[in-house]
């Protein structure tokens, strides 16, 4: 039969449903409760294929089916195994009915594209490669022949049916690993390891090399070693205050001589095990003991009864991170068994093409081999994750987060947007108009705005620029030739706050052009309002300032041709997507999102790889930086001499805080509480407010607003004037608990300041007891005053982890890959996405499917494929 509406999918889910059932339906009594069939995803695909099918003999049997797997879902243990037979029979059923379905899936090879190395015939899905050890047939078939060696075998493209299978398979619970409980489930999943692929993919975060065994003899105090040796004597001794401790002495030994093997913990368990004249593995840190005797606190024992002596001698162990209640080796067996279950099913979905030319290792084998590492492993790449098995798996979550990026943007590059076009006199007439020169970069930028605008596609573009590098100029030079061009242009800021501040800026700067400039709030009158509504909705010409909530209120504009974004982390991308469709008609608008927040440049490519960037690496002449000093606790008076000193000369000032009310749970100094103590005891005679996040924010607002109206000298705050809060006459900032604030939030918070002519000052008080991590940071920020070294610095202290403030809802993390160690890979990644996708722009060919399909299952409905191909 051609195949109708459902392609050759239903071949593919029958081959695949047979071995598991199959299985299922043999099991052993008792042993039906290990096999954890992905029923909930079989039952969807089915259905939606029965729905397409005509009405007739296939359709029923297809229903059936469904009915069948219904009843195994809801079947005991025992009755599952008759239902898995029932399910087998209808699935044989539903193959003979279809006259392209002769013989049974098991013996029908799949036919592949055989890439390099000659013939390699495959196995179906599903096909049974046996039962092994009680795992799943099908589900558990490890990669044959893989041999933990890094060698790279012919690439070849997953087909479409492995990658459904593994998907279903993927995101099963981890008691579908054999010998993994509900308890221990639960357990893992309370460690945020609910999946089996979770588990493929807690990758060791290091190594221990165990293959050269030492003797005694050669054993060095500070250094770990691992030995064979035989148990001689057994001691429990009392110790402690009062001897209420048990402690576990052993002495064991081989023919070089003895160490004591101690244990304060565990002790009856040990004591119960350890017998005189059996030989253990031994691994641990050798100390110095009594009188230069040996000594391990705390080995890790295995038993040379337990294991294959062939394999121990050469071993790596991986060690992995675990809830605290349960042993290393546990978490080691659970992982283990998981990769011996499931590693061989994980699809390669990268194309083999790419993995050829970048000579990838396949994903199945990098996880065996990162989690099991071979005889030959090298310690020193592995325990870097710089190992040939990291890479590729570090390569394939790249892959897949640039591709999403780079279709989003090839969405954007096919929507129609507006070309600006003749441009006017406007811009020509701000550049005049403006009491200083534009700095290169700004002339730069706005020209990369212009070539943008001219397009007939609408922009989407990120301009990145420190605190004080002049932004809003940007701003407004985009948006007056968007209005030169008879358009609409708004700008919008995260809190009436910010919005307000621009408004003030775009009105000096923009206010004598002849322009008309609206600025809407919540706080606008409903007549003044209506009016504005009117004459943006009748499509006027001019600039409109308010919050991101214009567009989300859904403002109509007439004839919107740019769109500013500021501080657009607070943006989620989410919303950045639906901008287009909120306020496009016909024409989707440009769309410039404006970020304080500098990141280094690998870091936006991989955040923003949808987005054109730019960056304003220049400062207005004539900034001076600010003076930073880090303080001690018991030198905050120091601290507020400077304040004191800085008011006197009709400054003011900024105290921030982590906290707005002291906490049980720590023993912060918070903002409330500080704001009382500086009033009453330490400045008295000086004017001082609060503002914090529990604040209405209209309250918060009004006392800023008087702050920067010189009516307070001093504002007591937490991070809410992180963004933003613009008052050239504030000199000085103490940041307290500065060990607590990431190095971009301090950078922020240090912003604040310097914003006027004068010298300005920051002062850091930290508590002594800072981590070494806080200090190197608090040393960075004494150092400079440049935002993009400050974030690449950030980046350097703390490896991977993510930025503050450029976290984003909606943003794929990474679970391997760091952007900091693996940027050589992103840039590689990020080249053979985009290659891929210029060769198939419509993304549509065949391999593409595979592609297309994990895709999705990444992005999880963040991407909209479907407008795609
Ligand atoms: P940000 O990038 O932090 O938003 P702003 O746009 O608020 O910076 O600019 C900070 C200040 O610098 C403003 O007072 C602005 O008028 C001024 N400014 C902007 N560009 C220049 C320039 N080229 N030369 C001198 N001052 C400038
Ligand atoms: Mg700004």
């Amino acid at each position: 039969m051609p195949d109708s509406a459902h392609g050759d999918g239903l071949a593919e889910l029958l081959a695949s449903l047979d071995a598991p059932l199959r299985f299922l339906r043999d099991a052993e009594p008792g042993r039906e409760a290990r096999v954890r069939l992905p029923l909930a995803a079989w039952l969807e695909r089915l259905r939606v294929i029965a729905s397409a099918e005509e009405p007739g003999p296939l359709r029923d049997g297809i229903g059936g089916l469904v009915q069948i797997l219904e009843k195994l879902g809801r079947a005991e243990a025992t009755e599952a195994r008759r239902f898995a037979g029932s399910a087998l029979d209808a699935v044989h059923g539903i193959r003979s009915a279809r006259p392209s379905e002769g013989a049974p899936a098991t013996s029908r090879p799949r036919p592949v594209r055989v890439e390099t190395g000659g013939e390699r015939a495959r196995e179906p899905v599903g096909g049974s490669r046996g039962s092994r050890e009680g795992g799943l047939p099908g589900l558990a078939a490890p990669a044959a022949g893989v041999t933990g060696s890094a060698e790279v075998r012919p690439a070849v493209d997953a087909s479409i049916a492995e990658v459904e299978a593994w998907l279903a398979v993927a995101s099963s619970p981890t008691s579908a690993v054999p010998g993994v409980g509900p308890a221990r489930a639960r357990e893992l999943e309370r460690f945020e390891l609910p999946t089996v692929e979770d588990l493929l993919y807690h990758l060791p975060f290091r190594y221990e090399d165990r293959r050269a065994r030492r003797l005694v003899r050669e054993m060095v105090p500070g250094e770990s070693a691992t030995a064979k040796l035989e148990i001689r004597r057994v001691d429990e001794r009392r110790a402690g205050p009062g001897g209420r401790r048990t402690v576990l002495s052993v002495t064991a030994g081989d023919e070089t001589g003895v160490v004591e093997l101690v244990w304060f913990n565990q002790v009856r368990w040990f004591r119960s095990r350890l017998k005189r004249g059996d030989r253990w593995i031994v691994h641990g840190k050798v100390e110095r003991g009594y009188q230069s005797s040996l000594r391990i606190t705390h080995p890790e024992m295995e038993s040379v009864e337990d294991r294959d002596e062939s394999e121990s001698s050469s071993r790596v162990l991986p060690v992995y991170e675990k809830p605290t209640a349960m042993p290393a080796s546990a978490m080691r067996r659970v992982v283990h068994a998981a990769v011996e279950a499931f590693a061989g099913r994980v699809p390669d979905a990268v194309p083999a093409e790419i993995r050829r030319q970048q000579g990838l290792l396949s994903l199945g084998e990098a996880l065996r081999e990162v989690h099991r590492p071979g005889a030959h492993a090298q310690v020193g790449e592995l325990g870097a994750f710089r190992s040939a098995a990291h890479r590729a798996i570090v390569f394939d979550e790249f892959f897949f987060v640039q591709l999403g990026l780079l279709l989003r943007k090839a969405e954007a590059a096919r929507e129609t947007g507006i070309a600006f076009a003749p441009p006017g006199t406007l811009v020509e007439r701000l550049f005049d108009s403006l009491p200083f020169p534009l700095t290169g970069a700004q002339r730069r930028v706005i020209g990369e705005i212009a070539a943008d605008q001219a397009k007939p596609h609408p922009m989407h573009r990120l301009l990145q620029g420190d605190v004080g590098s002049g932004k809003t100029v940007v701003a407004v030079a985009a948006s007056l030739r968007a209005i030169e061009c008879g358009w609409q242009a708004v700008v919008m800021a995260p809190t009436e706050l910010l919005a307000e501040q621009h408004w003030e800026t775009i009105r000096r700067v923009a206010g004598g052009l002849g322009v008309p400039l609206w600025y809407l709030s919540g706080e606008v009158w409903a007549a003044a309002r209506r009016e504005v509504l009117g004459r943006l909705e009748a499509g006027e010409a001019g600039l409109v300032v308010g919050t991101h909530a214009l567009i989300q209120e859904g403002v109509r504009f007439g004839r919107l041709g740019l769109a500013v974004i500021d501080e657009q982390h607070r943006f989620g991308v989410m919303q950045r997507a639906g901008l287009a469709r909120a306020t496009g008609g016909g024409s989707a608008p440009d769309v410039l999102l404006m970020s304080a927040t500098p990141i280094p440049r690998t870091r936006a490519l991989s955040l923003y790889g949808d987005l054109d960037l730019s960056w304003l690496d220049e400062m207005p002449p004539g900034r001076k930086p600010v003076h930073t000093t880090v303080h001690g606790m018991n030198q905050r008076r120091r601290a507020y001499e400077v304040v004191r000193r800085e008011i006197a000369a009709g400054r003011q000032a900024f105290v921030v805080y982590p906290l707005i009310e002291e906490s049980e749970a720590s023993d912060l100094r918070d903002a409330t509480s500080a704001a009382d103590e500086l009033r009453a005891e330490i400045f008295p005679d000086l004017r001082i407010a609060l503002v914090h996040g529990r604040m209405p924010a209209a309250e918060r607002d009004a006392t800023m607003r008087d702050f920067k109206e010189r009516r307070y000298d001093l504002l007591v705050a937490t991070t809410v004037i992180e963004v933003g809060i613009d008052v050239p006459n504030a000199s000085v900032i103490v940041i307290e608990h500065a060990e607590r604030f990431g190095l971009a939030q301090l950078h922020q918070l240090r912003g604040r300041v310097g914003r006027g002519a004068d010298e300005a000052y920051c002062l850091l008080v930290a508590d002594w007891a800072q981590s070494k991590e806080a200090k190197e940071r608090l040393a960075v920020m004494t150092e400079t005053n440049d935002g993009l070294r400050i974030a690449e610095a950030d980046m350097a202290i703390r490896g991977a982890g993510t930025l503050l403030g450029t976290r984003q809802s909606g943003q794929p993390d990474f679970r391997v890959a760091s952007l900091e160690r693996d940027g050589e890979i992103l840039e590689k990644a990020r080249a053979a996405a985009k290659e891929l996708l210029d060769a198939d722009p419509s993304f549509s060919g065949a391999a593409s499917r595979v592609v297309r399909r994990v895709l999705e299952a990444r992005w999880k409905g963040r991407l909209s494929l479907a407008r795609i191909g």
